[in-house]
């Protein structure tokens, strides 16, 4: 099969969010009986969010015996759709009913863990992707998470050919991130081989709460652990900017830059660079208006040392009257400010907005833009306000990746049939200003 140039290769991809309807009922056929749904409180959860009543063994019996109207049932108690509001927790409790099916094969075993990989994967093969850089983040004590985290690699290295390869991406808990990434050096020190696969850290899950300050010295220590280890290296990828209704929007936007800074090679979603201020404000009433005292004294610390590209862009920094406002803050700094928005701060903010892209251009920082993700999960009200159309116009590194294409029953190839739609773009500039994806890969690809 031919290469094609943007449809081939999916840098934001999450592992457990690949399965398709097809996929949960192969995965689920054989096992769909033993599994306990009641068990972490997820049938009553995903009862009560999505007011149903739903059984899974039913739900995975009729579709088997009678595919007819039994696998579409399955599948609209899978699928977030574009009719389910934009919920993110209606999203989470359909995500879980695979997870939650994915969670018990792992407790199986070694055989069922490998079988579920191979069909997600497969799937993807059969698409025409022939780059695929899969995040899956593990559970259990130390030697259990290495040892899935083994299966992982080994499985996805073991499905790469000639034509296709599978790279590896561990997610770290924002809570504490250090304890699963010493797992996956010890697994990288025991079985070295397993480099050539697992290729880089993810910081997911919840944002708000976790700003990119928090992770200084474990930015510090990867550097010096990567200079020690250099066949190891790790990179980073990061989730930024994707939901942000803690703080301001001056915030929203300098934490994409403060995330980069950090040494992250690409950035998950940052709606906060290209959505405009004014449809942010939108969402909901007083939205980003509040943030806490210590986010306002980060702001004016980042406004303070970057005053001068920021005037050349039209954005007036007082410096005097800034000073006298961190005076004020330090007495606080456990509230709450409030900002409502003005016009004047909405200009600015889109300034704002194209300084740290422009800055981002020039670090080679790439942001992975997930079209659908963002409607359904990101709070972006309709493809008009879409931030792709302002990353599209910035000179930034983009690329655009599916997030959990099974679940929101997407492929690579729709997501970029989506953006030629609702962009100029033809098929041809899109290919120019993008560029091949696979330069973006966390370890260079060598050519087969
Ligand atoms: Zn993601």
């Amino acid at each position: 099969m031919e290469q094609q140039l943007l449809s081939g290769c999916d840098l934001h991809l999450h592992l457990a969010g690949s399965f398709y309807a097809e996929d949960l009922l192969a995965i689920g056929a054989p096992i769909f009986r033993e599994v306990d749904w009641s068990s972490r409180d997820f049938l009553s959860g995903y009862n009560a969010s999505l007011e149903t009543a739903l059984d899974p063994v039913q739900l995975f019996a009729e579709a088997l015996e009678n595919p007819e109207p039994g696998f579409a049932k399955l599948r609209a108690a899978y699928v977030f759709g574009a009719e389910d509001g934009g919920d993110f927790e209606r999203f989470m409790w359909k995500y879980r009913l695979f997870s939650h099916l994915w969670g018990y094969g792992w407790e199986r075993g070694k055989k069922t863990a490998v079988s579920m990989i191979t069909q997600a994967v497969q799937h993807h093969k059969r698409q025409g992707l022939d780059y695929a850089e899969y995040r899956a983040g593990f559970w259990g004590e130390d030697d259990l998470l290495r040892q899935r985290m083994q299966i992982c690699a080994q499985t996805l290295f073991a499905l790469s050919d000639g034509r296709f390869t599978a790279r590896y991406i561990v997610p770290l808990p924002r809570s504490e991130p250090l304890p699963t990434y010493q797992q996956v050096r010890q697994l990288l020190e025991e079985q070295p081989h397993v480099a050539n696969t697992l290729v880089g850290l993810d910081f997911a899950s919840r944002e708000e709460g976790f700003p990119p300050k928090l992770y200084h010295e474990f930015f510090q220590q990867l550097q010096k652990d990567n200079a020690a280890n250099p066949e190891q290296r790790l990179a980073v990828v990061y989730h930024v900017g994707e939901t942000f209704f803690d703080k301001s929007l001056e915030s929203a936007a300098r934490w994409c830059h403060e995330a980069a800074l950090l040494g992250a090679r690409r950035l998950g979603h940052c709606i906060a660079l290209g959505m405009d201020p004014a449809v942010a404000i939108s969402r909901r009433p007083q939205a980003h208006e509040a943030e806490l005292v210590s986010e306002r004294i980060d702001q004016i610390a980042y406004d303070l040392r970057y005053a001068k590209p920021l005037r050349a862009l039209g954005v007036p920094i007082d410096e005097t009257a800034l000073r006298a406002e961190q005076q004020v803050l330090s007495q606080r700094a456990d509230d709450w400010v409030e900002r409502p928005y003005t016009a004047p701060r909405l200009q600015e903010i889109r300034q704002r907005q194209t300084f740290v892209l422009n800055e981002l251009a020039k670090m080679g920082t790439v942001i992975e833009c997930c079209p659908t993700s963002n409607l359904r999960i990101g709070g972006v009200p309709d493809a008009e306000h879409h931030p792709i159309h302002r990353l599209l116009a910035s000179p930034v590194n983009l690329c655009i990746c599916t997030d959990d294409p099974g679940v929101f029953d997407i492929t690579l190839a729709s997501e970029i049939e989506w953006v030629l739609r609702h962009t100029d773009h033809t098929r041809e500039s899109l290919a120019k200003r993008l560029g091949d994806p696979r330069r973006f890969a966390l370890k260079p690809l060598v050519a087969a």
